[in-house]
């Protein structure tokens, strides 16, 4: 009943019609490197001279998955271009805003993959009670000679840690618009268990 919607959510939200918040705010974490800019920008659908404008790293696009809209913000802000007391700051934000988290890391490098799972077990730890979203994404898999991390290994880091995982190369454009549906209808999945 309109005039009766509960506010559940913070202001940084909106709602339609039907008091569902249809905006989300969308978290990249990930090592330096990995491709995490590279996959925000496919999503926002721009080329890469033209992101030198985008205002602090977010971008907005709306989605129609399943024949419903749904508007993500996506916010490659991890890391900070003015260094250290910043970023710290910022990175403490990240961790606490997100409705979704992508956790990107490079398939040809080791190091990045067992930095997301610290990032996932951070997350974890300041999302205690929540039940987020959380993607785990291992980019670049268009560079299969360089190889440091099997598709078996990426999956079974998923298992472990409860969430999604998916593979990627924003080079080839390959698996990223599944990469963004996939948020989307994990987000959906939850409000939807949220109103019965
Ligand atoms: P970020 O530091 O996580 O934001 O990573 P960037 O998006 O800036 O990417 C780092 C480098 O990796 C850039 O040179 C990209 O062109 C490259 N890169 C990103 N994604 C891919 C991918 O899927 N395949 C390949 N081969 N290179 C990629
Ligand atoms: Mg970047």
């Amino acid at each position: 009943q309109a005039g009766d919607t509960k506010h559940w959510s913070s202001d940084s939200e909106e709602s339609d019609s039907s008091g569902h918040e249809c905006l989300y705010q969308v978290i990249l974490l990930g090592d330096h490197g990995v491709g995490k800019s590279s996959l925000a920008r496919i999503f926002a659908g721009i080329q890469e001279k033209d992101a030198l404008n985008c205002i602090e790293n977010m971008y907005e696009r709306t989605l129609t998955v399943d024949e419903e809209e749904t508007t993500l913000i996506v916010m490659d802000t991890w890391e900070a271009e003015k260094q250290e007391e910043d970023e710290k700051w910022v990175q403490d934000y990240c961790m606490q805003v997100g409705k979704a988290y992508v956790i990107v890391y490079s398939i040809t490098d080791r190091s990045s993959f067992e930095s997301a799972s610290e990032l996932r077990i951070q997350l974890r730890r300041i999302r205690q009670a929540e039940n987020i979203p959380i993607i785990l994404v291992g980019n670049k898999s268009d560079l299969v000679r360089c190889r440091e991390v099997a598709v078996e290994e990426g999956r079974a880091c998923a298992v472990v840690f409860d969430c999604k995982f998916i593979e990627t190369s924003a080079s080839l454009n390959h698996n990223v618009q599944e990469l963004f549906e996939g948020i989307v209808r994990q987000i959906r999945l939850r409000r939807d268990s949220k109103e019965t």
